[in-house]
């Protein structure tokens, strides 16, 4: 006898024209946004729709006046491989993006569902967390990433893009991965901007945290758990030796 897996499943495709039609028709709990549709995929559920978000011209990288514009749809490939990225933030992007799984699948997987996903081993999160980085909600507005992060799970808002700042003056990326293209054990992002040290942590394994590292340590009351991964333990000392090694590169010069 055969087990059939679950799946997920949608009994409609949509493809608005505009973002006010994407953001009504997110409002309708059964309906779901999909980005690349890597993760989405991987749920069981059943939906009414699926909201593809292709014809909305959220695909770019924009340099403007307050920081670079990145559409919700561009993909982490795009991302990591922008010469103007490169020229304005040094090698940090590709860093960040480099071990998420391969090259096709961040051909496809978007920066708006890295981001409105959340997801507590993410390398992205962590990454334009330290940045300074907005995001810019159809419905909510722009808003920083630690207060997007503090939205409840059951918001639901269409993200157009995420705004870079700037004002950066060096960022550093590092992780730990038990195998090159695995789930991070740890994820450290190190900004220098107005004469402070951001720095982000992420895959304790929660949604990254932000700290100004003032004493080059990790603050005492972080919190770290253990998984299948990594122990909680094992977590606490790398995340110290991933600060350590980011600050250094932040002082000799990226
Ligand atoms: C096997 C696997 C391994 C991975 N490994 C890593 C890793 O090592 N590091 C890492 O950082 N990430 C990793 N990821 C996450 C991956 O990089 C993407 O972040 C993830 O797949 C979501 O991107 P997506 O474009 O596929 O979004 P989808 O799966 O399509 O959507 C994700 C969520 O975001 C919502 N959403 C998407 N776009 C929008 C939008 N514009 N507005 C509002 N809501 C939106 C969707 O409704 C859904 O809830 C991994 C994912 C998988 C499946």
């Amino acid at each position: 006898m055969h087990t059939i897996m679950p799946m997920i499943s949608f009994k409609e495709y949509l493809c608005p024209d505009t973002i006010e039609e994407a953001y009504e028709l997110t409002q309708k709990k059964s309906n779901i946004i999909i980005g690349g549709m890597l993760w989405v995929k991987m749920k069981k559920n059943s939906y009414n729709a699926a909201i593809d978000l292709s014809k909305l011209g959220l695909t770019y990288i924009k340099e403007e006046e307050d920081g670079f514009h990145i559409g919700a749809m561009t993909s982490l490939r795009e991302i990591e491989t922008s010469n103007d990225l490169k020229v304005c933030f040094g090698e940090c992007f590709g860093e960040a993006l480099k071990g998420i799984v391969g090259v096709q699948f961040r051909n496809s997987a978007t920066l708006g569902g890295s981001i409105y996903g959340r997801y507590g081993f993410s390398d992205v999160f962590t990454l334009f967390l330290a940045m300074g980085a907005k995001v810019k909600l159809f419905k909510g507005g722009i808003m920083t990433l630690e207060e997007f992060k503090n939205l409840p799970r059951s918001y639901k808002d269409v993200l157009t893009e995420v705004i870079v700042p700037k004002n950066t003056e060096k960022t550093v990326y590092m992780s730990q991965r038990n195998t090159r293209t695995d789930f991070p054990v740890v994820t450290c992002a190190l900004c220098l901007r107005g004469g402070k040290m951001y720095c982000a942590i992420g895959a304790r394994p929660k949604i990254a945290e932000l700290f100004i590292a003032e004493d080059e340590k990790i603050p005492e009351d972080m919190e770290f758990s253990s998984n299948i991964r990594a122990s909680e333990k094992y977590r606490k000392q790398i995340a110290n030796v991933l600060l350590k090694r980011c600050i250094n590169k932040v002082k000799e010069g990226v």
